[in-house]
């Protein structure tokens, strides 16, 4: 996974990590020690050797629940208001901008409309304009941020995922992408050896923490979970359509671009949620830390090869071709993987 845009940068060198030459991953560890640990990610799944997701010690990467349930996605039926995409140079990340349009209908709008436009056109043919706004600053402005917009924003429109193993509810921070320069690579994990031509994450943050960094700078190793994604080549993806469409204006890194999108986060999972790999292991960019449970789902999804083709299109921070941006299997060192068919 890709925590780059929200957890806090520890190591203040100047070592730019990268998938390729001097900055690749086998010298990651040089200065990003905890990538040497023995819980690091991505790992190959051996299906034959995986033990069966069930009531268990409670510890990372295992479930306490008595049985598993499955998993429960809330608002992950929701439209957004719109996405942001980004390439930050190491992948292609998707914002979700969290507030619905109802919500922006109902209350921002009729406020803007009602309150904050009429009071410009007044106060702007007033000489005395900082006497005017200020007293309307502090006593409705200010208000209403604290005790209606940010609610809205932190509460109403995150979406969530608990059950499904998880002892705890994690908010989706972003999601991302990870990708080959031919479709016979391309995945960070690999399923008995095999690599998939792309791999989704979507990275969430315990519900208890405020923010992805603030829960990878705690170091919890239940601290993220991410929901992994595997696609195969065959039909186009309706849900990756308008972002496919977008990347052409987000082709240089660290380029930004918003657009509508009219779909939910359901066509992001495959149909069947009840059978995934679980393990405890790490983020997959430096700082690799040791937070994460990690969700592989069995269940593909598909892509054509055109689309997959867009996102090879796109540049990383020296302006080479960003592909192959997945880090290499790490040794699993004795960890258990589970494995859930409900
Ligand atoms: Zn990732």
């Amino acid at each position: 996974m890709d925590d780059s845009n929200s957890a806090p940068t520890e190591d203040a060198h100047e070592f730019h990590w990268s998938y390729k030459g001097e900055g690749g991953p086998e010298n990651w560890v040089l200065h990003f020690p905890i990538g040497g640990l023995d819980h690091q990610s991505p790992i190959d799944i051996i299906p034959g050797e995986c033990v069966p997701l069930e009531a268990t010690s409670s510890s990372c990467g295992r479930s306490n629940a008595d049985g598993v349930e499955s998993f429960k996605f809330l608002l992950y039926d929701e439209n957004p208001l719109n996405i942001e995409i980004e390439n930050n140079g190491h992948t292609a990340t998707i914002h979700w901008n969290n507030a619905t349009k109802s919500s922006v209908t109902d209350v921002v709008k009729p406020f803007v409309d009602k309150v904050v436009k009429p009071l410009v056109t007044h106060v702007a043919n007033k000489p005395c304009v900082t006497n005017a706004v200020k007293p309307f600053v502090d006593n409705v402005a200010k208000p209403f941020v604290n005790n209606v917009v940010k609610p809205l924003v932190t509460k109403v429109a995150k979406p969530c995922v608990t059950k499904g193993g998880l002892d705890s509810s994690y908010i989706l921070a972003q999601f991302h992408f990870h990708w080959g320069s031919d479709s016979s690579k391309g995945s960070e994990h690999l399923i008995d050896g095999k690599a998939a031509p792309i791999e989704l994450h979507l990275v969430h943050y315990r519900a208890d923490y405020g923010s992805l960094g603030e829960a990878v700078k705690d170091g919890d190793c239940l601290a993220v979970a991410v929901l992994a994604v595997m696609y195969k080549i065959g039909e186009k993806n309706a849900a990756l359509k308008p972002i496919v469409d977008a990347l052409p204006e987000v082709l240089d890194a660290g380029t930004k671009h918003v657009i509508d999108y009219t779909m939910d986060l359901s066509g992001f999972l495959p149909a069947n949620r009840d059978s995934f790999y679980r393990y405890s292991g790490s983020l997959t960019t430096p700082g690799c830390k040791e937070v994460v449970v990690w969700t592989i789902f069995k269940e593909p999804l598909e892509l054509s090869e055109e689309q997959l083709e867009g996102f090879r299109r796109l540049h990383d921070a020296e302006g080479d071709h960003l592909e192959d941006n997945f880090r290499p299997v790490q040794d699993l060192h004795g960890r258990t993987i589970y494995e859930y068919d409900g």
